[in-house]
C-alpha cells in the first residue's frame, strides 16, 4: 500500500512503529505525515460531490460562525473592535477570494482565435503571480509561474494565461498538482500538447513553521509535447531566465 510504503521509506524521518496505535490514531499520524511532507494524493482537487450544494452566502455564514469558534477557543476577545469583524472577513476571503477557484463556475471563459500571423515559435508568458494556499497547512504559497506554448493553429489572449494560472492557484493546493492542472487546462483550451509550465514558489509553511527555512523555494515543472525535447525545453528555460 502506498501509505505504508511511504511510512517505511521516509528518509528524513525515523521509522515509526504504528502497531500500538488504534486505527483512528494511526490514521491521524499517517495524515499528519502526508501533510508535513506535502505529498499530493491525486491530480484532481479532492472535492466532495455536494461541494456546491450550499450557496456562497450560506458558506460564508457557516465559516464565519466556525472561525469565531476557533478564535474563541484560542482565547481571543472578540468584543475588541480590532477582532470583531475578523470571522466575517476570513469567511468572505475564503469563499470569494483565496478559494474561489474551487468553484467551476469561476473558471475563466476563454475564447481562442485563429493564429492569423502564423507565428510558429514558442510563446512564453513569464513571471505570472502565484498566490495560492498550501492545502496541508492553509498557509500561503507565493511565487511565479512561467508558461509556454506553441500554437497548433489557435491562440489566446496573453492575460488569459494569467487567468488560468490564477484560477487554479485560488484553491487549497499542492504545488505539483497546481502545475499539472494549469498545463492540462491550457492543453485543452489550445488543443495542443505543446505546453510547458514551470512554477517557482515559496511555501510559508516551510519558512514560518516546521523547518523555518526562509531561503528555499520549490520548483515544479510540467512539459508536454515538443517540450519533452531537450532543445526546446532549454530554449524555454533560457527565455524565462533572461535578466533575472
Ligand atoms: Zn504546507
Amino acid at each position: 500500500m502506498k501509505v505504508s510504503g511511504f511510512l517505511n521509506t521516509g528518509a528524513s524521518r525515523p521509522k515509526v512503529n504504528t502497531n500500538h496505535l488504534t486505527p483512528a490514531n494511526s490514521r491521524n499520524l499517517v495524515h499528519e505525515m502526508i501533510g508535513d511532507n506535502h505529498v499530493a494524493t491525486s491530480l484532481e482537487t479532492p472535492l466532495r460531490e455536494d461541494a456546491f450544494a450550499l450557496s456562497d452566502e450560506q458558506k460564508m455564514v457557516l465559516i464565519e460562525d466556525k472561525f469565531r469558534d476557533i478564535m474563541n477557543i484560542l482565547g481571543l476577545d472578540l468584543n475588541d473592535d480590532s477582532l470583531n469583524g475578523t470571522p466575517h472577513r476570513v469567511a468572505k476571503m475564503f469563499v470569494k477570494e483565496i478559494f474561489s477557484g474551487l468553484n467551476p463556475e469561476n473558471k475563466p471563459k476563454i475564447s481562442v482565435f485563429e493564429n492569423k500571423f502564423k507565428y510558429g515559435e514558442m510563446l512564453v508568458e513569464r513571471n505570472i503571480n502565484i498566490n495560492s494556499t498550501c492545502e496541508h497547512h492553509f498557509l500561503p504559497i507565493v511565487g511565479k509561474a512561467h508558461v509556454a506554448y506553441v500554437s497548433s493553429g489557435q491562440v489566446i489572449g496573453l492575460s488569459k494565461i494569467n487567468r488560468v494560472v490564477d484560477y487554479f492557484a485560488r484553491r487549497p493546493q499542492v504545488q505539483e498538482r497546481m502545475t499539472v492542472q494549469i498545463a492540462n487546462e491550457l492543453k485543452r483550451i489550445l488543443n495542443t500538447q505543446d505546453v510547458a509550465v514551470v512554477i517557482d514558489a515559496k511555501h510559508l509553511c516551510v519558512s514560518s513553521r516546521g523547518i523555518q527555512d526562509e531561503g528555499s523555494s520549490t520548483i515544479t515543472a510540467e512539459y508536454g509535447g515538443i517540450f519533452k525535447d531537450t532543445r526546446r525545453r532549454e530554449e524555454f528555460l533560457k527565455y524565462i531566465s533572461i535578466n533575472q
